[in-house]
């Protein structure tokens, strides 16, 4: 291989016509800008490429005198730069695009993203998610992206169908996923995974543990071991946000990065996501360990987590490249976008107009990138011996003109802050012309545009009827149990100077237990017909030895069926309970009432037996909206409609005997006799 230095001296070459050399592809007179490690630019320069790889670069002339071309391909008034390297991204998530904006990042997740990827992620849909974000990044000048998602071995066959590099990272979660039970099953799958792409010329096959919180010990350390063991990187997501890194101090008492380098995991090569929220000392462990960083900062402050701190790891001697994150948090695949992003919010941060310049965000996107993903012995520079990863970027528009030549580092702020990714023309990935004249060779997009267009059709029935049940929104985010359909209960106001103990003391009922506890209870209304309506109550019991235990819970019930009998009520109708194991807030957010109501009680609880049926005798007393009297609420659930009925009558009489008068009867619930007033 005869080799053209990567330097601009024109001692370098001594000129000899006749022995010109033929390649394949020669890409002429740009500005040929290497980001080799001297960061030499050739103005104008060429680029010759031979199969997979470049062979030589340097002036036009150098070029000229030493090889002809097959193919030459006139770069005039064009940069020809290293292809961009997006570092982390999702790509099936494409066909996921703008299905919900604007929301925190659990009621995002937990209400919109994996209820939709349980019902839709197979492998079609990561196939086809995956050339279509190909197709995108292809004509946005991207070469390279590293990839974690579900059936990634659809995802790889997608790049290369495509004509892209990728690291393709299957995830491992705890959680059952989208295609594993188990994340037994999942490495299993793994180790055949990148076992079959083992020497593929465009794809690495890569573990991807999501990230700490959603792993164990045990599944970073076997992922570990596959990646140390094939010599592949690992992706994870680490320090997205601030939440996940307190809850991980107080959970360890070490921060995330610390943690992971105590149990040996960034020994193997990790393409840390995000990154947000890292001390000092774990920059520092980061660069000591030699991990990449993807930074994403489209993604982070769209889903508010924050701004990484990128320019100190930077000086610490991390790699970071650019990542996008997936199409459901950007919502696109555009590393022009992305790189513009990082240089202007660093200067933002840091307050000052030096940090991060354009020379160093080029690099971000390219050479760093590939540092940051272990692909720097392939990719991220044009220099000779490297794979032709190459994008030819169009200089002549009217918003990157006029150019100035006043210092070497002009070019690079024309790219970073006027070029946008429609100005790339011409797109070679491997020494294949994928993209030309703005042109995608490789994917029939009005076909793959039409199946997208298609399952986005089939989402949106899917969430428009799920948004029309309480119940099905409910389902979505697991734990659901059906409760007894009949309840029977009598309410009435307890007599003036009414004494628990004193009524209860009858030779016919006998106390089993009791219990005091305050009950706040949130009601989210819905102003539909169905009827349905969900209760979120904080149950503060109080133990015997005087502490409080809060237990969280979520009740769903639809329209009542009543039948009214001697001083009670039978009410028939669905009933669901769940543990409330997020936030009220995250309820609010998530199933958008259309009003809120709330009331809080001091209830005195009563497990009795009266006439051989157990029952509950509340003693409640409403504080919030404040109530003159307190109430006695009996109580009792039923499967059987005939145990009901039963009931009624006897739980009627129970009432009178604790001395409730019968036109103190009260049919409504608290949370409609309170409303009523
Ligand atoms: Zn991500």
């Amino acid at each position: 291989m005869t080799s053209v230095p990567g330097t601009n001296r024109s001692d370098s070459l001594a000129p000899q016509p006749h022995a010109r050399q033929e390649v394949d592809l020669i890409l002429r007179g740009g500005t040929v800008v290497t980001m080799d490690p001297e960061l030499t630019v050739h103005a104008p320069g060429s680029v010759a490429v031979q199969g997979r790889d470049i062979v030589a670069l340097g002036s036009v002339d150098q070029v000229d005198a030493l090889y002809r071309a097959t193919q030459t391909i006139d770069c005039t008034e064009h940069v020809i730069m290293p292809g961009l390297i997006n570092t982390h991204t999702h790509t099936p998530m494409a066909l996921l695009r703008g299905l919900a904006d604007d929301l925190r990042l659990d009621v995002w997740l937990h209400g919109y993203i994996l209820p939709v990827e349980r019902e839709f992620v197979n492998p079609e849909f990561c196939y086809l998610g995956t050339l279509l974000s190909s197709a995108e990044m292809l004509r946005g000048g991207v070469t390279t992206f590293v990839d974690m998602y579900y059936h990634e071995e659809e995802v790889a066959w997608a790049a290369v169908e495509a004509g892209m590099r990728a690291i393709c990272g299957e995830t491992v979660t705890k959680l059952p996923s989208p295609d594993a039970n188990t994340y037994e099953d999942t490495l299993t799958y793994l180790a055949d995974f990148i076992d079959h792409w083992k020497d593929h010329e465009l794809v690495i096959a890569a573990p991807a543990p999501h990230s700490i919180y959603m792993s164990t010990p045990e599944i970073l350390r076997e992922t570990t071991a596959l990646a140390v063991q094939h010599n592949v990187p690992q992706l994870i997501h680490i320090s997205e946000t601030a939440d996940e890194v307190e809850q991980w101090i107080t959970a360890t008492t070490r921060p995330p990065v610390r943690w992971l380098e105590e149990r040996g995991i960034l020994e193997s090569n990790i393409v840390a996501a995000h990154c947000v929220h890292v001390s000092r000392e774990e920059i520092l462990l980061l660069a000591d360990t030699g991990t990449g960083v993807a930074h994403n900062p489209t993604s982070n402050l769209k889903l508010a987590s924050g701004v990484a701190p990128v320019t100190a790891m930077i000086d610490a001697g991390v790699h970071v490249g650019v990542g996008t994150d997936g199409c459901a948090s950007n919502n696109d695949l555009d590393v022009f976008e992305e790189t513009r992003l990082a240089a202007l919010l660093a200067k933002g941060i840091e307050r000052s107009p030096v940090a991060l310049p354009a020379q160093q965000a080029v690099a971000m996107a390219t050479i760093e990138g590939a540092r940051a993903v272990f692909l720097d012995h392939l990719a991220g520079s044009l220099e000779p011996g490297k794979r032709a990863d190459i994008i030819v970027l169009d200089m002549s528009q009217t918003h990157t003109l006029p150019h100035f030549e006043t210092t070497d580092l002009n070019v690079y702020s024309r790219i970073v802050y006027a070029s946008h990714r429609n100005d790339v023309r011409d797109v070679i990935v491997n020494g294949a012309i994928v993209v030309r004249n703005r042109k995608l060779l490789t994917v029939d997009e009005a076909k793959i545009l039409e199946q997208s267009r298609d399952i986005a059709r089939r989402i949106n029935t899917f969430f428009v009827s799920r948004q029309e049940s309480v119940l099905d929104k409910l389902i979505d985010i697991g734990g659901l149990q059906q409760q007894e359909t009949f309840e029977v209960q009598a309410k009435g106001f307890a007599p003036q100077g009414f004494e628990p103990e004193t009524a209860l003391a009858h030779p016919d009922i006998t106390i089993t237990g009791q219990s005091t506890r305050d009950q706040y209870d949130t009601y989210l209304l819905f102003d539909d017909r169905t009827g349905e309506r969900l209760r979120y109550r904080e149950d503060n019991v109080h133990t015997s030895e005087g502490e409080i235990e809060p237990i969280y819970t979520l009740t769903l019930t639809g329209p009542a069926k009543e039948a009214e009998y001697d001083n009670s009520v039978v009410l028939s109708r669905a009933r669901f309970a769940a543990p409330a194991d997020r936030s009220l807030r995250f309820y609010r957010e998530y199933f958008e009432p259309s009003a809120i109501r709330e009331i809080t009680k001091h209830r005195r609880r009563y497990h009795i037996r009266y006439q051989g049926i157990d029952l509950a005798v509340n003693i409640d007393r409403i504080t919030s909206p404040p109530q003159p009297k307190p109430y006695i609420e009996i109580k009792s659930r039923t499967w059987s409609q005939q145990d009901a009925y039963r009931k009624a009558t006897l739980i009627g009489e129970l009432l009178r005997l604790l001395g409730s008068q019968p036109e103190d009867m009260l049919k409504q619930e608290y949370v409609d006799l309170v409303a009523a007033e």
